[in-house]
């Protein structure tokens, strides 16, 4: 199963895409981890990376573009994934087509979680105190949420168009939302 899992910062993606993994033996792929290991690491890509992260801007399509290229090829991808922060941008939706295109890998569900603005500000705020985030201070906060409604929004439509949006709502206690999503992608 290949699922996308789409949503402004602070939608639960994380949070959900271990409840999937947790009951069906997929693994997650986050291109915010990935890069946040790669700035811990001090990589070539890591040091690229840290500016564009720390300012809640998107790193370029292709360091990100080529990451997930290079990680989908991968053996332990064989049996799905569930893709948590990519694609982001009308490019790495393209790119992510024509990759999965050529492994002859269609997507199954693109799943969005439909939460309020107050409601992740609210969230993204209490988890800069639980976690160390660069990214989770409210001037940047702002800013991902408003690169969200710029550049990714418009990916609704994309994958709309192909019928493969499911919406979830969002809100509300973890494993209720997570009740929400089972059924929205039939596991
Ligand atoms: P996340 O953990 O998904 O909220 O991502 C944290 C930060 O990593 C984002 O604010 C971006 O700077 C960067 N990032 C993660 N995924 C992508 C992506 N698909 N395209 C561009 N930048 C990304």
């Amino acid at each position: 199963m290949i699922l996308i899992l789409m949503g402004p910062p602070g939608a639960g993606k994380g949070t959900q895409s271990q409840s999937i993994v947790d009951k069906v033996s997929i693994l997650q792929i986050s291109t915010g981890d990935m890069l946040r290991k790669a700035v811990s690491e001090e990589t070539e890509m890591g040091v690229k990376a840290q500016g564009f992260m720390d300012s809640g801007e998107l790193v370029p399509d292709e360091v990100v573009i080529g990451i997930i290229e290079e990680r989908i090829r991968e053996k332990d991808c064989e049996n799905g994934f569930i893709l948590d922060g990519f694609p982001r941008t009308n490019e790495q939706a393209e790119a992510l087509d024509e990759t999965l295109g050529r492994l002859n890998k269609p997507i199954d569900h693109v799943v969005y979680f439909d939460v309020p603005e107050k409601e992740l500000i609210m969230r993204l705020l209490e988890r800069s105190e639980k976690e160390s985030r660069t990214d989770d201070n409210l001037e940047v906060i702002k800013n991902r949420l408003d690169i969200f409604r710029k550049k990714t929004e418009s990916l609704i439509e994309f994958y709309q168009k192909r019928d493969l949006i499911r919406y979830i709502d969002g809100t509300g206690n973890p494993d209720d939302v997570k009740e929400r999503l089972f059924r929205a992608i039939g596991v």
